[in-house]
């Protein structure tokens, strides 16, 4: 059935339904809701009903993810796992998409709508925790964890589209739904190239999902930054370090004079930008001049002129910190970029009336417990627990941008119309990408958090669907005002490759004892049971 076709069967129900109801006649003034309208009430309470049904579902999704705890570039088994999710709920899948291993980009229906689903999925270096406990104790001392939440998005979003999917075939709803993950995040590694591979040239509405600790959406310039993550690498000479020296030339030297110089000249730098950096090779022992010697920086700003400003000042410095140190300069690696985020009016309105009717979750006292004693433990002035209260309106653009957090979310909002929904599954007032932010992340706060996320995407996706006006309105904003005067450039050079061998050694070498310690719920009930916490544990 087309479109027009469904409005005329709905409205025909809905005539005969009138007078069945006995509703006492509407005031003139107040516009009576159209039966589509009601209709689309209808079909959001159906979805809701769906989502809420499959909360085991999600939870399992949340807590698998959470044990796999995999960094950016190998999420190897999280990917296995989802696609296999996917195809078995009737998905096409396309695997190793844009040249990364560990992405797919999964599709169900047909014709128009596009609505692109993505979510991360990757985790944070030395951030392995067990969940439910207040305090810092790894599952696996040093080994990488979820200390972001990046292991709940997808069951946001897979979940929302099995029940909204259920509808569609019923009705014979036209729309396509695409079901992606942010591979490498924290690398803001994946996204720009998904943009370069063309993922995107037919989607009419990307809806992207993070974890926070409120259920928000927002339009606009969003508070934070964009970046370039480079590395710089350095060639010199091995020598004796104590029986010839003067022989030697030491990459390491070149390194420390870059650091040194970005550190002086980082008073002389906006007060948006953020830049940071580890040396990952400083050489291989100290009686031996370091031939090579690798530091990677992030250079984060707010728009992008200044990216590429931060960026060229970088390369000087790495250019007369190797004239300094007599070695050589190799050629510098991309190993991410992000554009600064943009989000759509249109679609975070239409997202915005879905929190609003779904709300915050209902959170248990043991819920707040666990969040109070969190929050103590990282002395929080305020140990004020789980929030309770939505905001009061939706959050415009931000006025006046201090810089912060980067996502490469950046760069498909601006190519399509794209939100953020976030989702109430930590802890606020937590560090981030750190062990603490792991603690909630397989506990009931963060299935709850997911199933209350799930219910708004779900609702939204039907919106979409059901009234192509919201997407060429979405698109009317995105061309008339977003992108009126600034347009997308990539920061990604023709000559620049996603970094998939990043966090493979790292990977190896916890693996082994992490597969221990995988969820297994053919056993468990929940990963809690699995690994006997008491939930909470708390001091
Ligand atoms: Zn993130």
């Amino acid at each position: 059935m087309n479109r027009s076709a469904l409005v005329a069967l709905l409205m025909a129900v809905a005539v005969v339904a009138v007078p069945l109801a006995q509703k006492p006649p509407a005031p003139k003034s107040a516009p009576k809701p159209s039966a589509a309208a009601s209709k689309l009430d209808a079909l959001k309470q159906e979805a809701i009903a769906e989502v809420e049904s499959r909360r085991q579902f999600s939870q399992q999704m949340v807590d698998q993810i959470f044990s796999y705890a995999e960094l950016g570039f190998q999420e190897i088994e999280t990917n296995r796992y989802l696609i296999d999710i996917l195809k078995k709920n009737g998905f096409a899948v396309e695997e190793g998409i844009a040249g990364i291993p560990t992405s797919f980009m999964a599709t169900w229906g047909s014709g128009k709508p596009v609505i692109a689903l993505g979510s991360d999925i990757d985790c944070i270096p030395q951030a392995s925790q067990k969940p439910g406990v207040a305090w810092h104790d790894p599952i696996i001392e040093g080994a990488p964890g979820h200390g972001e939440g990046h292991n709940s998005g997808q069951a946001v979003n897979i979940t929302a589209a099995i029940a909204v999917k259920k509808i569609m075939e019923r009705d014979h709803l036209p729309g396509t739904i695409r079901i992606w993950p942010g591979t490498a995040e924290e690398l803001v590694g994946t996204k720009a190239y998904y943009i370069r591979a063309g993922l995107f040239k037919d989607v009419d509405v990307a809806l992207f999902t993070h974890v926070a600790d409120q259920l928000d959406v927002s339009w606009g310039a969003r508070e934070g930054t964009g970046l370039v993550s480079v590395q710089y690498s350095f060639l010199g000479e091995t020598a004796h370090a104590a029986g010839s020296p003067w022989r030697g030339r030491s990459a390491l030297d070149a390194v420390e004079l870059m650091d040194v110089g970005w550190n002086f000249r980082r008073e002389h730098l906006r007060l948006s930008q953020r830049s940071h950096s580890v040396i990952i090779d400083g050489g291989d022992q100290p009686n031996v001049v370091p031939r090579t010697a690798s530091v990677w920086y992030y250079f984060r700003e707010t728009d992008y002129p200044h990216i590429k400003e931060l960026w060229a000042t970088g390369d000087t410095m790495a250019k007369a910190a190797a004239m300094m140190a007599g070695v050589e300069l190799q050629p510098t690696k991309l190993l991410g970029s992000a554009w600064p985020q943009h989000f759509n009016k249109v679609v975070a309105e239409t997202t915005w009336a879905n929190i609003q009717k779904v709300g915050l979750p209902t959170w248990s006292n043991e819920d707040q417990q666990l969040a109070k004693a969190v929050q103590k433990e990282l002395k929080n002035p305020a140990a004020d627990g789980l929030r309770t209260k939505l905001r009061e309106s939706l959050q415009g653009p931000v006025t006046e941008n201090t810089g912060g957090g980067s996502d490469d979310i950046g760069d498909v909002s601006w190519n399509v119309p794209t939100v953020t929904l976030r989702y109430p599954s930590n802890i606020p007032n937590l560090p981030g990408h750190n062990w603490a932010n792991a603690i909630s992340m397989a506990t009931p706060i963060a299935h709850k958090g997911v199933t209350a996320g799930a219910k708004v995407q779900a609702m939204t996706i039907l919106d979409l669907v059901t009234r192509p006006e919201l997407v060429e309105q979405a698109w009317t904003y995105f061309r008339d005002v977003q992108t009126k005067d600034t347009k997308y450039e990539p920061l990604l050079r023709p000559q620049d490759q996603p970094a998939i061998w990043l966090n493979k050694g790292t990977m190896d070498k916890y693996r082994p004892e992490m597969k221990k310690y995988y969820y297994d719920p053919s056993r468990y009930k929940t990963y809690l049971e699995q690994l006997g916490i008491k939930y909470p544990t708390v001091k």
